[in-house]
């Protein structure tokens, strides 16, 4: 869906006029297009490129030094007229004559064929090349009737390269030729997209499916699938890559190939980056060796939700020309990634974050240790009652907080109840297992619960200690420290409608009970109860504190989220507390 437009006829002009506005740095905008702010060297190639509308960074963003001299900006997803090509390539050509390039569509190399006839008329020399890397759009013995994607970008990198070297026109034919037959692409979508001012999308896929192989004007996938997990993506991906590698080329392995994986509109650069981890793994199993990795979007069809993967396998020259610096509005080669042409991060740098507390363990007394398990047993408790509530507890958040309470929560609580299970089996008392549990919650949860509930703990271990078992009297006054510090560190009062308001009472029901000679699962019992009746009377409140405060009214009706979720917990280790009990 296209929101921001005005008569949607102007819209591909008026983007050009504002892209032109924004890379005063690059571009100057030209009858038909855009040229470079930069022009070639007198006597060298101008490399021309374009296209339709609709699909940017393709083409006017890769215009600039080391790259093309100038773009041709047809309609929406439509050839620019032979008119408007000719006119920028005579505006970027300087004496060395023109090297077109263009993706192989119909319309395309209609105009881009007739504006080099007229050039070649005015006595200029002009050669082009219609890019072919989709392989799903006709089979390998039609390899020249395959359309171009996102292989546009390596093919005019190249081409643009080898002109700013001062390469004679046909040299960079053959050239941008060659690279063309090294580049490959494939591509799935998930929908399709709207134009601007139209209704329905230009095409659809039916929800929860993908199409392979689809074009980025919506032309027709090969095959449909339910869309698969970001690995299994990957997997389909660099299978149908590596199944058909260019004439040329007989093995993957030992071979050195840049990846682009190209969003198509409106898949999120980290889902790219989801894709792009396996992807890289699986290449790298398959024996290639990845240079300077492409992630981001280089060729889209407006909107649209989908991916490609292209690679573009090197030789020598080639590497070279990929690698030589380029900078244009949306594409840069500098030297930092030509140095580290195949630097890859496979392991954290500096030491691996510890869940463990950086105190000097104690040595644990029997007791302290025996009791142990049973703090295991709470937190495994607590975990699985959150992996229930996980849902509702982000429903709640969502009213007026950001909806992730619980996948917080279910977070922190798994690695708590991990980091305690190991320490447990390592032989360490109750205050140490839940240290370690705190420092694993407040690292893997993140948000104000998180480090919230990484306070609780520590207070609590630190009170437990190591030494004695933790009888009643010290469970009542670790739970009166854990308050003491939620409150102090977040600076909320009862009232605010935070997990205060499901602490406090909970803390001091423990706390009598405890000094009235109740034995503690009894006592955390109606702690707990008393929690859940807090928690619930949240409802009435207006939050002034945390993120929900600037939604405030929004949320009367709903508790607060995290004293609800206290008040679950709360009751669940109740629970585990009177079966230890039995
Ligand atoms: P975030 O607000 O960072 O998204 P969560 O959604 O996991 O974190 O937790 C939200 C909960 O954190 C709130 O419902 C509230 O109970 C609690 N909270 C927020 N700020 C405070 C604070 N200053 N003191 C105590 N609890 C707070
Ligand atoms: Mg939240």
């Amino acid at each position: 869906m296209t929101r921001l437009f005005n008569d949607p006829t102007s819209f591909a002009t008026e983007a050009r006029e504002g892209f032109a506005a924004a890379n005063g740095a690059y571009v100057c905008a030209a009858q038909g297009g855009v040229i470079s702010r930069t022009p070639a060297a007198a006597g060298t190639v101008a490399v021309v490129i374009g296209g339709g509308s609709g699909h940017y960074p393709a083409f006017a963003g890769f215009v600039g030094p080391g790259l093309a001299h100038g773009a041709a900006m047809g309609d929406l997803f439509a050839s620019p007229s032979a008119q408007q090509i000719l006119a920028i390539a005579k505006a970027a050509e300087n004496g060395g004559g023109v090297l077109l390039g263009y993706g192989n569509y119909a319309g395309d190399v209609l105009n881009f064929t007739t504006a080099q006839e007229w050039m070649r008329g005015e006595g200029i020399a002009c050669e082009s090349i219609a890019v072919t890397d989709d392989i799903a759009s006709a089979p390998p013995d039609h390899e020249a009737e395959r359309r171009g994607i996102a292989g546009d970008l390596a093919v005019f990198k190249i081409a643009g390269a080898a002109a700013a070297a001062g390469i004679p026109l046909d040299e960079v034919a053959r050239i941008a030729r060659h690279a063309n037959a090294r580049v490959r692409s494939f591509g799935v979508a998930f929908g399709g997209c709207t134009l601007p001012g139209a209704t329905e999308p230009l095409f659809s896929v039916p929800p929860g499916r993908m199409a392979l192989g689809l074009g980025i004007h919506g032309e027709p996938g090969i095959e449909e699938s339910d869309v698969p997990s970001a690995d299994a993506l990957a997997g389909r991906l660099v299978e149908v890559l590596l199944g058909e590698l260019p004439t040329g080329i007989d093995r993957a392995a030992g071979k050195r190939a840049v990846p682009i994986l190209n969003g198509l509109g409106s898949v999120k650069h980290e889902e790219l980056f989801v894709v792009f981890r396996r992807i890289a793994e699986l290449l790298e199993r398959a024996g290639v060796q990845l240079v300077t990795p492409q992630v981001g979007e280089f060729c889209t069809s407006f909107e649209m939700p989908g991916a490609s993967l292209t690679l573009v396998w090197l030789d020598p020259e080639l590497e070279r020309l990929w690698l030589a610096p380029a900078e244009s509005a949306a594409f840069r080669i500098g030297a930092t990634q030509a140095e580290y042409a195949t630097a890859r991060q496979t392991d954290p740098v500096g030491p691996e974050p510890s869940t463990h507390p950086t105190d000097a363990p104690t040595v644990a007394s029997a007791a302290s240790r025996g009791a142990a398990p049973s703090v295991l047993a709470s937190l495994e408790a607590v975990h699985d009652r959150i992996i229930d509530a996980a849902e509702e507890l982000g429903r709640i958040d969502a009213v007026a907080g950001d909806g992730d309470h619980g996948i917080g929560m279910v977070r922190g609580s798994r690695a708590a109840r991990d980091a305690a299970a190991h320490a447990v089996a390592a032989g360490n008392g109750a205050g140490t297992v839940l240290r370690c549990a705190a420092n694993a919650w407040s690292d893997r949860a993140g948000g104000t619960s998180g480090a919230l509930w990484g306070l609780m703990l520590r207070a609590l271990g630190d009170a437990l200690g190591d030494r004695e078992a933790p009888d009643a009297a010290a469970v009542a006054s670790g739970v009166a420290d854990a308050v003491a510090a939620v409150r102090q560190r977040g600076g909320a009062e009862p009232g605010d409608k935070t997990m205060v308001d499901a602490l406090v009472p909970f803390s001091r029901t423990l706390s009598w009970e405890v000094t009235a000679g109740a034995p503690l699962a009894h006592a955390w019992c109606d702690a707990a109860a008393a929690a859940e009746t807090a928690a619930a009377a949240t409802a009435t409140l207006t939050p002034r504190k945390g993120r929900a405060r600037t939604h405030g009214a929004r949320s009367l009706g709903t508790p607060d989220a995290g004293a609800h979720s206290f008040a679950l917990i709360a009751i669940a280790i109740g629970k585990t507390l009177r079966k230890d009990n039995r």
